[in-house]
Formats: structure tokens, C-alpha cells, sequence
């Protein structure tokens, strides 16, 4: 089988893998010779190394623990207060799913495990699509941050910002990628945006792969070019960038390449011209083998409708990573986005897991005194058994909780995979019952049944615990659309209670005790204008986040965020009734 020069990754894959327990020993061993002597670490290791003696006297944590460090670290004090090794930055979070963007202390070595991660991802996706990166160009929607500086001129940015700055992604970029960096580094997304899509289409008969990191910001292209493809064909027939696209560094890029094509043009008018968009992007680039960008976690609920857009062709997974540290990555590329799991790498980080129990017909909840439960190892974790990550790594973080539910589905060699099961911090919560990112994400999946024979699409949601009256109660935010055009027919309210009433039937059985008690009151669907969910992404970017790594909150905390979607809701909608 032809590997396009990436045996010697796959090579290395075989090797982790097999190596796991060993090379797991390695890292700790490797991490805690080095850092034992810092102020952080000898408060409980005393100088020593041992693992069992980080096992017994080194607590679990959370960012809040470490702040206080970090903080002094990026406000002047030296690095060495954490770890031994001198940092070259931070990474910024992008805090859109848990709250407030989080600083991690970056280094040289942690640069190199990101450069040598992107090879290990890529290697089982060239495989399967033979020979991909030589059969022509990726669109892949990238949008870098500005970078910003710590009262201590370190620079904190982004992953994929710190990726896209890298001389290694840059060298390749126009070899592989259709969008020129000026493009990526924007400082308006939309006018990037713009821009990317419009060299992408330029360029439509080169473009084997499309994606971007995440689904959402797939979605958010495709929707963008709902709106603007009449604007792109007349710039691509005249060979002339509309004029609100202002940043020199897109126009000059344009410049470079922009000619009047009109036969280009009025092929793209015809195919976006059509009444349904179904598989517009096969038709758009007829020669995309599959779609890149993460589909699992909180990625999943946009599956149904970017399977829409691009009919047939394979939704591929690659990596699971976060800006804490590099985790794992999908060895069979192939796989329903429902079906991916993850082999962790590990050289990449120490894993260890704390075990989460079941304790609700399939929810997840923490057993209450977790920082007494033992964590279990990367390797003798159990098929079957749901984990909070915690890891270890060689840039300062040590016994840090991720704050990521993981599941495991089985092993590959002797390293384990991993499905993605939920955010541990996203919790509706009224009175004692809690109500997971899983428990809302299974809920609306069987509201959506409802939507379906309405050829509706329910495109996004998000919920929010309104404690404003007495007693407090659910309410959810839908964005839906019809399956033929853009907007949807006035939605039946019929309908719509009935989906208030399904939700609270599929919640689980104490939320449903609490509602018969009237401890909740009744569970109410805000359906807001098409969007809504842009403007909230739009939100967020402009508060900083990147487009790039944007992961919209399951559940709404910010009182400006609350206020953006409140502005825009067109119809309210309530349960009649209590469950059971
Ligand atoms: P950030 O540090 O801002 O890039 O966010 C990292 C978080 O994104 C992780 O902790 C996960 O919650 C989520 N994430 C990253 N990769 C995946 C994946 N493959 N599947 C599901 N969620 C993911």
C-alpha cells in the first residue's frame, strides 16, 4: 500500500503504541527530574522524583490552582517558580465552552511535540486517501488571532494561531492550502472569510479536502456562502475584490491571481443556484475526497446538517487535543463521526484518568469524593469504563484536570482509544438534579425527530438555567431552518410544545421528579432568528476568541451573550405539562 512518504510516522505510531506503559514511565520520569527543584513541585516532592511519590503528594488540580503561578509568571516573575524549562509564550484557550480564555505556559519542546503531532495525525488520513497531498490543495478555513502580551512581554496566543505563525505550516502553505497567509491573519474573520472562500472557489478543480479545525466553522463557511455567492461569482467573473474587503493584505494576495473568468463564474452561479443546497460542497469541488474537522464532543450536534451539505463524502475526525496538551488521534479516518475514538500518544503527556461513574441511565456524574478516588494509568484503564482526563506535562501543568469526560472503547496495541463523551463543566442546574451536555444533547436528538416530516432543521441550540421567577426552569435556544431554501415556514406551535414536551420526557428521571414536584417549573423553547448563532459566535470572536478554535457553549452563563440571543427570539414556546 503506497504511504506517500509517511512510513517512517506510521512507523512511529506502531512503536508508541506498543510501547505504552514504558514510554508513559519515560515522560513522568523525564518531567518530574527536570521540574522537582521548582517552587510548585517541591512543596510536594520535596526535591524528590519518585512516582509513587507524585502519585500520593501531588494533588489533582484545576486552572484555578495553578492561576495564582501563572499569573506571576506572565506578570514578571521568572518561569522557573513552575518549570525548569525557560517558556516562550502562552497558549490562550478559547474558553468559549468553560468560561474565561486560560493561560498555558509554552515552551521550545512543546512546539516540537505540536510539529511532530501534526505529522502523526495526517499519516493514517493520507493512507486511506492515497496519495492525497500530492493529488492537489486543501480549503481549509483558518483564521489566526492577534497575539496578545503579558504585562511581561511574553505573547499569548492561540493554538492554531502559534500553528499558522510556524515557519514549518508556512513553508508548506501554498503547496498545500488554497488561502494565502494574509488571508489566515486578517484581522476582520469576515473579510478573511471572505476571502479564503473566494480563492477556494478559484481554484475548485485543485481542491481535493475542505474542513477547518472544528465543524462549526465549516458550517459557519457554507453559511456565510448562502449569503454572498452571487458577490463571489461577479468578483470572479470581473477578476475585481469587492470593495468592503479593505485589508491590504487580502488585496494584495488577490491581486496576485485575481483575473476576469466568467465561464468560472456562471458555472458556480448555476450550482449555487439551486433550490436545495444538498451536497452543494461535491458540487462546488468535484474533486474533495472527504471533509476534514472535528465532529465528536460538542461537534456532533452539526453532523446531520454538514452531511447534508456535502452528501456522501466522508466527515473525518483527525485529532483530539486541547491547548493543554496533545491527547490522541484517530487511527481509522473512515469511521462515522458517532463511532470515532482516539489512540492516545503517549509521548505526548503523563495521562492519568479519574474514574466517572454512571450513575443515570446513561449520564455521567463524578463520584462526590473524587479527590480520594485513585487515578488509573494510561494503560490500565478498562474498555467500556467512562474517565476525566487529567494530565501532566512537561510545560508546568501537573495532575491538571481537563475538565473532558472520555470513554474508553478499546486498545490499539497497548495504547487505549478513547470516544469523546462530554464537557464535565456544562451543567443545567435548578435545585439538585444536573443535567449534563449529554443528557441535552440525547434530549433534543429526540425532538428533532419531531422537526424532521416538517423538512425542518434544527441547525443549532444552546440552553440556559432563567431562575428570574420562581421556581427556576429550563429554557433552550433553537436556531431552525427549512430543507429547501434558506428560512423557515411560520413553525407550527403546535408542534413546538410538543417538542418542549419530548424534551423534558427524554430528561432524565430526577429533573422529571422535580418538574411533578414543581421544584422546576415548565421547559420552555426560545426559537430564535436565522443567525442568532452566528451573531453569538460574532460575539465571541470579537471578544477575542479564534474563529479557528470558537466551541459554542452548551449552556449560556455570559449575561451579553444571554442578551444577544434574547434579542433575537422570534416565538416562545412552553411545556404544557409535567412529565411522567
Ligand atoms: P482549546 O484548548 O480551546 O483548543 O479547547 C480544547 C477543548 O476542545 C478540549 O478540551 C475538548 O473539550 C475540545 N476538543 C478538542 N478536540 C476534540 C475532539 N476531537 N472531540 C471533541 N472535543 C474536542
Amino acid at each position: 500500500m503506497a504511504t506517500n512518504g509517511y512510513e517512517g510516522e506510521l512507523k512511529m505510531i506502531e512503536e508508541l503504541t506498543t510501547n505504552a506503559e514504558q514510554i508513559q514511565d519515560e515522560v513522568l520520569g523525564e518531567i518530574l527530574s527536570r521540574n522537582a527543584g521548582t517552587e510548585y513541585l517541591r512543596g510536594f516532592l520535596h526535591g524528590q522524583t519518585e512516582k509513587q511519590l507524585f502519585k500520593k503528594n501531588v494533588p489533582i488540580v484545576t486552572y484555578e490552582d495553578l492561576k495564582p503561578y501563572i499569573d506571576r509568571i506572565a506578570n514578571g516573575e521568572t518561569s522557573d517558580i513552575l518549570l525548569a524549562e525557560p517558556i516562550t509564550g502562552f497558549f490562550l484557550s478559547s474558553g468559549t465552552s468553560g468560561g474565561q480564555p486560560k493561560l498555558m505556559p509554552v515552551t521550545a519542546e512543546v512546539g516540537n511535540k505540536w510539529d511532530l503531532f501534526r505529522r502523526l495525525y495526517e499519516s493514517p488520513v493520507i493512507k486511506h486517501f492515497d496519495d492525497i497531498n500530492q493529488a492537489g490543495k486543501r480549503l481549509e478555513l483558518m483564521f489566526a488571532r492577534p497575539e496578545i502580551e503579558t504585562p511581561s512581554g511574553l505573547k499569548a496566543a492561540s493554538v492554531s494561531t502559534s500553528i499558522y505563525s510556524g515557519s514549518n505550516f508556512r513553508t508548506s502553505l501554498p503547496k498545500l492550502y488554497t488561502s494565502p497567509v494574509e488571508t489566515i491573519f486578517c484581522p476582520d474573520p469576515n473579510q478573511g472569510l471572505y476571502c479564503q472562500l473566494l480563492f477556494g472557489l478559484i481554484q475548485r478543480d485543485e481542491v481535493v479536502k475542505v474542513g477547518s479545525v472544528f465543524a462549526s466553522t465549516v458550517l459557519r463557511g457554507i453559511k456565510f456562502l448562502e449569503n454572498h455567492w452571487q458577490e463571489l461569482c461577479y468578483d470572479i467573473k470581473t477578476g475585481r475584490l469587492s470593495d468592503w474587503i479593505t485589508d491590504s493584505g487580502c488585496r494584495n494576495a488577490a491581486s496576485l491571481v485575481m483575473k476576469p473568468n466568467p465561464e468560472q463564474a456562471d458555472l458556480i452561479e448555476n450550482i449555487c443556484n439551486c433550490k436545495s443546497w444538498e451536497g452543494i460542497i461535491r458540487k462546488l469541488w468535484p474533486k474533495a475526497r472527504y471533509i476534514c474537522c472535528i465532529c465528536t464532543g460538542i461537534m456532533r450536534q452539526y453532523t446531520i446538517e454538514l452531511e447534508f451539505y456535502c452528501r456522501g463524502l466522508p466527515l473525518v475526525s483527525d485529532l483530539y487535543a486541547c491547548s493543554e496538551a496533545i491527547c490522541g488521534i484517530n487511527l481509522e479516518p473512515l469511521r462515522k463521526p458517532c463511532d470515532v475514538s482516539y489512540t492516545f500518544l503517549p509521548n505526548m503527556a503523563y495521562f492519568e484518568f479519574l474514574p466517572v461513574k454512571n450513575e443515570r441511565d446513561g449520564s455521567i456524574e463524578m463520584k462526590s469524593n473524587n479527590e480520594d478516588t485513585e487515578l488509573v494509568d494510561l494503560v490500565n484503564v478498562k474498555a467500556g469504563q467512562c474517565y476525566e482526563l487529567i494530565v501532566t506535562t512537561c510545560a508546568g501543568l501537573y495532575r491538571y484536570k481537563v475538565g473532558d469526560v472520555l470513554m474508553v472503547s478499546g486498545f490499539y496495541n497497548n495504547a487505549p482509544q478513547f470516544q469523546f463523551v462530554e464537557r464535565k463543566n456544562v451543567i443545567l442546574s435548578v435545585d439538585q438534579e444536573k443535567t449534563s451536555e449529554t443528557d441535552l444533547f440525547k434530549a433534543v436528538t429526540e425532538a428533532k425527530a419531531l422537526l424532521d416530516p416538517l423538512r425542518l432543521i434544527l441547525t443549532e441550540y444552546t440552553s440556559y438555567v432563567d431562575t428570574s421567577s420562581a421556581p427556576g426552569h429550563y429554557v433552550l435556544f433553537w436556531e431552525i431552518k427549512g430543507k429547501e431554501g434558506k428560512h423557515c415556514k411560520e413553525l407550527d406551535p403546535k408542534i413546538m410544545v410538543e417538542c418542549c414536551s419530548r424534551r423534558e420526557e427524554s430528561l432524565h428521571y430526577t429533573y422529571k421528579i422535580y418538574r411533578k414536584r414543581n421544584i422546576i417549573a415548565a421547559l420552555e423553547i426560545r426559537v430564535v432568528k436565522q443567525g442568532s448563532f452566528e451573531a453569538l459566535m460574532d460575539y465571541y470572536v470579537s471578544k477575542g476568541t479564534s474563529l479557528s478554535q470558537y466551541k459554542k457553549p452548551s449552556c449560556i452563563k455570559s449575561e451579553e451573550a444571554l442578551k444577544k440571543l434574547d434579542s433575537r427570539v422570534i416565538g416562545k414556546y412552553f411545556s404544557p405539562k409535567s412529565p411522567l
